[in-house]
């Protein structure tokens, strides 16, 4: 995750601009299939479905501009096409309720093989970012000295090799989401120029200068290739992740693996810093904005109507668990309303693309802030078996500290929902 480009104001433009007038999507962005949603009808209740957009998807009343709930059903407005509103009927009652129609299945709903609670579930695993030579430009990377340099790429890589190991062993079929430290997408940045001209020109900047002076220069958001970049990395790598997850790899669980940041301004002079957290993210909190677009409007409603809250909610707080005790990390906190508090001071809900995109229910892990002191230094001893003394305390190698207190959350509610 990154906290301080997204506060560029210019972004947030660049991302949820339309691309016509009358249907407008996000960019990079397919018009959305409404009939998608036809085979969910009469499978949820009014009250369920009200009960999912007040307290999951779209608090605070964010939806009433584009849903309206009747008593048998609701009308979902196709943003751009007035006069074709989608309708959802609800089932009656829970009892009567048709079954929701998914490809994954449920945990705790295979035959239990003991000793192996995942056995039978396939998950992927996504490791946020890209590695190697493409961090630097994604902005998740930073050195001090000659120190080894520290990368969200490459650390969320070697979590996730240890993680595919652990896994196995507990029975499930895991599938890596990239490979390596290449990108999924085939777009690069240079395929890329012609739209992050044309998003330049609706922020107002007509005639954009072509390139940046280092990761340091002010107005690097002003230029085609920092905005051609961004869709590459940001966008259009997340748009084929969840493609090859969708279509190819179908999996019953997404673990998606990311490290923290606190801002850390200049790449090669980092600020240090003491913070260091821990948090987990659910899809959900979306805001009216975001939902005047017709394609983040269908991906919301899709999400509820597969009821992946069900799983993503309790299995989010089992991982949490698992973390907090592993690495003693306290709860992040959000302010300014991009992610909403539930239950747990450790699990967040925010309107991510990926865990919108990714049809299945999805755990988003943010433990550990890279720039913060501890952390580097943990990356400077790199991966290792066994235990080595940090500040006092003999700890694992971050990778593997983070690797098995995913794999034991994980294993812990598939085993809890099993009996
Ligand atoms: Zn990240």
């Amino acid at each position: 995750m990154r906290h301080f480009l997204s506060l560029l104001p210019l972004v947030a433009l660049a991302f949820f601009a339309p691309v016509r007038a009358s249907e407008p999507v996000s960019i990079l962005s397919e018009r959305p299939d409404w009939s998608d949603l036809t085979p969910f009808q009469k499978t949820i209740t009014r009250a369920e479905f009200l009960r999912l957009l007040d307290t999951v998807y779209a608090p605070g009343g964010a939806w009433k501009e584009c849903i309206d709930v009747g008593s048998l059903s609701a009308r979902i407005h196709q943003p751009g096409q007035t006069g074709s509103d989608f309708q959802l009927e609800f089932a009656p009652n829970a009892a009567a309720a048709q079954p929701v129609p998914r490809y994954w299945t449920t945990p705790g709903t295979r035959k239990p093989v003991p000793g192996k609670p995942l056995a039978g579930y396939t998950i992927a695993l996504d490791p946020g970012h890209l590695g190697g030579r493409w961090a630097q430009m994604e902005e998740r990377w930073f050195k001090i000295g000659d120190a080894q340099p520290v990368m969200e790429g490459e650390m969320t890589w070697l979590a996730a090799q240890h993680l595919a190991e652990r896994l196995t062993a507990l029975g499930a079929n895991v599938a890596m989401v990239r490979k390596g430290s290449e990108p999924v997408t085939f777009e690069r940045p240079r395929t890329l120029r012609r739209v992050a001209k044309e998003e330049l020109a609706r922020a107002g900047i007509t005639h954009p200068r072509d390139s940046y002076d280092g990761p340091s220069d002010p107005l690097k958001s002003q230029t085609i290739q920092w905005q051609s970049e961004l869709l590459f990395y940001r966008v259009s790598e997340i748009r084929a992740r969840a493609q090859r997850i969708n279509e190819n790899l179908r999996p019953d669980l997404v673990i998606c693996l990311h490290c923290n940041a606190e801002e850390w301004g200049d790449p090669a002079h980092p600020l240090l810093t003491d913070k260091n957290h821990l948090h987990l993210l659910v899809n959900g909190n979306y805001h009216a904005s975001e939902l005047g677009l017709a394609d983040v409007r269908h991906e919301m409603l899709l999400k509820l109507l597969s009821r992946s809250a069900r799983v993503e909610l309790p299995l989010s707080n089992r991982v949490a668990a698992s973390l907090a005790s592993a690495t003693g990390l306290p709860p992040y906190e959000y302010h300014g309303g991009k992610a909403l508090a539930t239950g747990n001071a450790y699990v967040w809900t925010r309107n991510l693309l990926a865990s919108r995109l990714y049809r299945c229910p999805v755990v988003y892990c943010e433990p550990y802030v890279m720039n913060s002191q501890t952390v580097f230094d943990r990356v400077q001893l790199g991966d290792y078996a066994g235990v080595k003394a940090i500040d006092g305390v003999e700890r694992k190698s971050l990778y593997r500290e983070y690797a098995d207190a995913v794999a034991e959350g994980v294993a812990g509610y598939f085993a809890e929902k099993a009996k």
